[in-house]
């Protein structure tokens, strides 16, 4: 691997095997998209890790930003999700920004000959929102599990065009050099691997009429999940609580990607959620599992003992209020740590 300083008017790409550390004092903004998950709340603690609390006023340009999977209609996301994150914010005094498309997962699910939901995003004046151009058509079925992302429609609809929305209809990203932080890293999988960790966002258009600069950065594309754990550690921050249920990443608790285990221990601690992913599986013309049902692929997996062990902590991953620190002074690794399963392609 190569290591290397980017100079802020250097407008390039780093090859997927470099390691890139971009100019952070040149950037008037610096938003990290972050899932609340181990990588991307790692991001900011690699931030931290390279100093940019030395850097004057940088602290001040950072931001987070969640898109909201599921709106105002409770359904794929764990309930903890906003609150742990709001927690996650107050600790680091970073401003926490949510958004979403309207109606979230289940609307963009359901749709049969129907618009997509419109637009919601929160910046420092307050919440916008933009209304859908779609023309109407239908889904009715799961995401798929698949590297295409017009077949695995969760990502762009409910994330990658939020972020995009929010950019592109804030002018404080206009005449501005603004970096864009997520937290993709290439232990995931091959397809992730082959990532350029540091190129021009999708939204850039630093050459056009509006000076909008935007790069796409992946701090920690070359970290290994021992690494992640080990700034977690350093940083005595407790990861989400169902990293301690045994689940090896912090998705949607009724993500595609679960395996057999996953909807196991879904079935056990989270009924609600499960049975209504069986009834839409049963609806569909395609299951979520193409060639089995959500509860044969349940029926072959086992719950994970963490979470089977610890029903107090699967209640706080089931509630909707967060009222502890997100540190600890006895920190433990997770159950979920080191864990093969499902997850993005
Ligand atoms: S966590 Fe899984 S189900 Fe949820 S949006 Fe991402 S890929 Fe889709």
């Amino acid at each position: 691997m190569s290591c290397s300083l980017i100079h802020p008017s250097e407008p390039r790409r780093a090859g997927p095997s470099e390691i890139v550390t971009p100019d952070l004092a040149s950037y008037d903004h610096i938003i990290i998209a972050t899932s609340f998950g181990k990588d991307s709340v790692a991001c900011h603690l690699r931030l931290l890790e390279l100093g940019i609390d030395k850097i004057p006023g940088a602290m001040e340009r950072i931001e987070w930003w969640h898109h909201d999977v599921d709106d105002d209609d409770p359904f794929m996301d764990w309930p903890i999700t906003r609150e742990y994150g709001k927690a996650l914010s107050r600790h680091f005094e970073v401003p926490l920004y949510f958004s979403a498309r309207e109606g979230g997962f289940r609307r963009e699910m359901l749709k049969n000959n129907e618009q997509s939901g419109g637009y919601w995003f929160e910046g420092p004046r307050g919440r916008t929102y933009i209304p859908s151009q779609s023309k109407p058509n239908t889904r009715m079925q799961y995401p798929q599990v698949t590297a295409d992302l017009r077949q695995r429609w969760c990502s762009p609809y409910l994330k990658i065009m939020v972020a995009s929305t929010a950019i592109t209809n804030q002018s404080r990203f206009c005449n501005g050099r603004t970096l864009f932080i997520t937290g993709e890293r290439a232990e995931e999988s091959a397809s992730r691997a082959r990532y350029n960790p540091f190129q021009p966002h999708r939204n850039d258009a630093r050459a056009g009429r509006l000076k909008r600069h935007i790069d796409h950065w992946m701090p920690v594309h070359h970290l290994t999940e021992t690494e992640i754990w080990a700034l977690f550690r350093k940083h005595q921050l407790l990861a989400a609580p169902p990293y301690y249920l045994g689940f090896s990443r912090f998705s949607c608790a009724g993500c595609i990607f679960g395996q057999a285990d996953h909807f196991a221990t879904i079935r056990e601690i989270h009924p609600v959620l499960f049975k209504q992913l069986v009834e839409y599986d049963q609806t569909f013309n395609k299951t979520m599992k193409r060639g089995i049902s959500l509860e044969e692929l349940a029926a072959r997996g086992t719950p994970f003992p963490a979470a089977l062990e610890n029903p107090e902590l699967c209640r706080l991953a089931l509630q909707t209020t967060w009222s502890g620190p997100v540190t600890t002074n006895n920190w433990q690794l997770p159950a979920g740590a080191y864990k093969a399963s499902g997850g993005p392609v």
